[in-house]
């Protein structure tokens, strides 16, 4: 299992090499270029050359181990389509930075369709996103070499595409050359979009509908969060791992399966600070979790610990997303007195 983390590049782009040594990563993600600028310098020759050395020397293989994270700002499923150019510009340019560093696979956001549907083809605004975002990708992969485009899953929130395998499903089919494209799946956000994983039934649940609408030939990678947020609250809110809604028991599971065997697993749960040593505590524990069974008293008091750890958090989030639904009520239950006075002032008016 390539249990890692994403780890900083602050220097440049090779310290993120020594940066994933230090804390024991097997795999690793990181930025190319800073996430929140549409433009950023080059890669120079000399820091490529300095990257590829250390990965050699620390037995990373940039091909299969390094998961780079991309731009916040790309959205490929933008209606508009002098943003959707900015945004493929910035998408191509971190694919190309990849091929420079000889990186063979690339993870970003698909994007927000905001709610427009295409009046001219009669398409939903959501297949309309997809249909763009895969447009982008078929571009993108024909003026790349070898790269693999790697599309995260959301969390359902806003207007975001991507967030059911529905759309996986929808993307894949509109693909040209689907090996060239993977999915990556974060915990949290298949959590907070309403997939539950924390429990062996709902996990292998999930994997074989995965299976069945987008094919575990095309996971590419797994972001491992814990949840701060409840099921199907559709708020992208990473916790660390065993302190959330997943608990330790998702992580017992997917550090024992075989499924996602030889993948990037890759961490982005809160970090105290800027402290990157958590993350070397948390794929220690990963390590741990690794051929525990669920009934084993050590796994047990440590679920439970961590459980505590995080009760607060939870309590909050929980009593946040109780006080949204009541509102939805609320609004629900006015929606429909409106509309029964309407029917009745249109029965009134017939005479019957
Ligand atoms: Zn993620
Ligand atoms: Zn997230």
């Amino acid at each position: 299992m390539r249990f890692g983390a994403h780890v900083g590049m602050g220097g440049g782009v090779f310290n993120a090499v020594t940066n994933a040594i230090n804390i024991g990563c097997n795999a690793f993600a990181l930025f190319l270029k800073s996430p929140r600028r549409w433009e950023s310098p080059a890669i120079s020759a000399e820091d490529a050359e300095t990257f590829k050395e250390l990965c050699k020397k620390h037995n990373y293989n940039p091909r299969t181990d390094i998961l780079p994270h991309g731009s916040y700002f790309i959205n490929m499923a933008n209606p508009d389509e002098e943003k959707w150019q900015k945004s493929f510009d910035c998408l191509l340019d971190d694919l190309k930075r990849c091929e420079q560093l000889d990186i063979g696979l690339y993870n970003f956001h698909p994007g927000s369709h905001l709610g427009i549907a295409d009046t001219a083809s009669h398409e939903t605004a959501e297949n309309a996103g997809v249909r763009r975002l895969a447009d982008g990708l078929n571009r993108a992969i024909k003026e790349t070499n070898f790269v693999r485009v790697v599309v995260e899953n959301m969390a359902g929130h806003g207007n975001y595409v991507c967030g059911n395998l529905d759309d996986f499903h929808t993307l894949f089919k509109l693909l040209n050359d689907p090996k060239r494209v993977g999915v990556c799946i974060d915990t949290c956000h298949a959590f907070a979009a309403g997939y539950n994983l924390n429990n062996e039934e709902e996990w292998n649940g999930f994997w074989k509908e995965f299976e069945e609408k987008v094919g575990i030939e095309n996971l590419a990678a797994l972001h491992m969060n814990d949840s701060m947020a409840p099921l199907g609250a559709n708020r992208d809110l990473h916790q660390k791992l065993g302190w959330g809604f997943l608990g330790l028991e998702c992580f017992r599971l997917l550090a024992n399966d075989k499924r996602l065997e030889g993948i990037p697993l890759i961490l982005e749960t809160p970090l105290d600070g800027n402290d990157e040593g958590h993350y070397g505590e948390e794929i220690k524990l990963l390590e741990w979790l690794v051929g525990k069974e669920k009934d084993d008293p050590e796994f047990i008091a440590k679920s439970e610990e961590f459980q505590k750890l995080g009760f607060k958090s939870r309590e909050e989030q929980a009593a946040k997303f109780e006080k949204k639904k009541t509102v939805k009520r609320k609004n629900e239950g006015k929606a429909d007195i409106s509309n029964m006075m309407k029917g009745r002032a249109k029965k009134a008016k017939k005479g019957d």
